[in-house]
């Protein structure tokens, strides 16, 4: 067979995790040289910048959430598609227990994770024929948060704050926008979009996803679909829901579409967002032994420049230090916009052990603790754990359960991102708690603050879904929720929600 293949695709799992694509890098620098160092929305592309160097530098996953691993494959006539298929699959599996991919792939019923990112559907392989003597693969890597975020229109369709979408262009783009504008910061903007107008319902959000393996500086060769990428480009960013969803003026980076036939009946406009953390690369294999011949979309030769320098986070003197157990009279002195630096203990929680704690005590004592909606990557060491990649999670699929645990356990900071509703906002102002926004994506720099695993709980719902115990020192994150009933997320929401009554309607 091919000796190299196994090796080549492990060197591009790798290397997607954990280095962002050339364009990615140039409109991250692009959208930090627009927001003003001092803004919220400048200390998050600061904190983004240090982790994307330190991913690179440690040879870490960019952000904890490696995602749904998709590969495209291109081989000539002949090839043997089986044999590539379970290559593939290998080399997952050992990226997976080399701590470069998060174990991601779970049971949809039971919920069970299989440890090694391989199931039903997981990870995604498509195959194509080519006529050319070489093989080239090509992998993204789109976390949760930001798949949660896609979207899918059949118009006609009524669109709050943007009226009737017809089923015309002008349709398409109020239904991009409002795409964007409903992600807000939960798919950790600023993101890039991959559009389809067209197709059927599965092919639409398959070709949407198929755009995000053009560069962010493609230009369309269809002049009508170039046209409307760039006035959403010229247009989008006005609604100032900025990085994070913090607000600023950088909300996207990038948008492609792409266009299929459709069945006279139908009109879809599918739109798949990927985050600031967009992990996508390519190989082109020599077929007869399969090395890498040449890397897509990176130029190995050229070196790769720092972000920033790592001097760390850039403080201003008004970040408040806060070490749990949190007393209330500390939690209600705090107000929307304040910078905390965060130490002691923290425990992570995500689906599973909000859902267990619904119907059980917890496994530790919780009162004036802080929790994290963290799903790390944790590699072990010995006899004990290391953390090496930790983001936040989106917040709101806590949603339903987290008025409830703060009331029942005091909880007293909850950290995540993207925000949360209204049931959240309540039971923080009535108990006393605080919802903290931590930078999306950036794993390796929160990683750098937990300073030991001191012990796990609930561990049979697999490594980022247990309960783990972490000793953090200055960890930065900025109350986003207070206990006097404000939200910047409901703020910017709605400030956003006019800007694009004016920009779309
Ligand atoms: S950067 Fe945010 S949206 Fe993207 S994969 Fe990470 S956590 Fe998910």
């Amino acid at each position: 067979m091919l000796p190299s293949f196994f090796d080549s695709v492990l060197q591009l799992i790798v290397r997607t995790s954990t280095d962002l694509p050339p364009d990615v890098r140039s409109a991250m620098r692009h959208a930090r040289g627009a927001e003003p160092e001092s803004t919220r929305a400048g200390q998050a592309l600061a904190i983004i910048a240090q982790n994307i160097d330190l991913a690179v530098d440690n040879e870490g996953a960019i952000c904890q959430d490696t995602g749904m691993p998709t590969f495209e494959v291109r081989v000539p006539v002949g090839a043997n598609q089986i044999w590539m298929r379970s290559q593939i699959r290998e080399a997952v599996a050992e990226a997976t227990r080399r701590g470069k991919l998060r174990p991601n792939s779970v049971d949809s019923i039971t919920g069970k994770n299989s440890g090694d990112n391989l199931g039903p559907g997981t990870p995604i392989i498509h195959f194509d024929q080519w006529e050319h003597d070489e093989i080239e693969i090509k992998l993204i890597l789109k976390g949760g948060g930001c798949e949660n975020t896609n979207a899918q229109y059949a118009l006609p369709v009524e669109l709050a704050h943007l009226g009737r979408a017809d089923r015309t262009l002008e349709g398409v783009r109020k239904c991009i926008l409002h795409a964007v504008w409903n992600a807000q910061g939960k798919g950790c903007s600023p993101g890039a979009v991959g559009v389809c107008i067209g197709g059927d319902r599965t092919s639409g959000y398959l070709h949407a996803k198929e755009q995000l393996f053009r560069t962010l500086d493609d230009v369309n060769q269809d002049g009508r679909l170039g046209e409307l990428e760039a006035s959403i480009m010229s247009t989008v960013n006005a609604l100032e829901i900025g990085p994070m969803g913090f607000g600023g003026k950088v909300t996207l980076i990038g948008c492609k579409v792409g266009a299929l036939n459709r069945l006279p009946a139908s009109f879809f406009v599918s739109v798949a967002y990927d985050c600031w953390a967009f992990r996508r690369l390519g190989v082109v294999l020599n077929p007869s032994n399969g090395a890498i011949a040449r890397w897509l979309y990176r130029d190995p030769s050229h070196p790769i420049i720092p972000m920033l320098d790592q001097a760390g986070f850039a403080r201003t003197g008004r970040e408040i230090a806060l070490t749990a157990p949190i007393s209330e009279d500390m939690i209600r002195s705090l107000k929307v916009g304040d910078v905390v630096m965060l130490s002691g203990r923290m425990f992570t929680g995500r689906d599973a052990v909000h859902s267990h704690l619904m119907k059980h005590e917890p496994p530790v004592d919780l009162r004036g603790s802080i929790l994290y909606h963290c799903g790390p990557v944790v590699v072990k060491e010995g006899d004990g754990w290391r953390v090496t990649a930790a983001g936040p999670t989106t917040s709101i699929r806590e949603e339903p359960y987290q008025g409830d645990i703060i009331k029942r356990y005091g909880v007293r900071a909850v950290i995540g991102k993207g925000g949360m509703g209204a049931k959240t906002l309540a039971a923080l102002k009535e108990h006393g708690a605080v919802y903290l926004n931590a930078i999306g994506g950036a794993a390796q720099f929160y990683a750098r603050a937990i300073k030991r695993v001191d012990d796990v709980s609930l561990m049979e719902f697999g490594t980022p879904e247990a309960m783990w115990h972490l000793t953090v020192e200055d960890f930065p994150a900025i109350v986003t929720m207070d206990a006097h009933g404000n939200s910047l997320h409901k703020d910017i929401e709605q400030e956003s929600g006019k800007q694009l009554e004016m920009i779309g309607g």
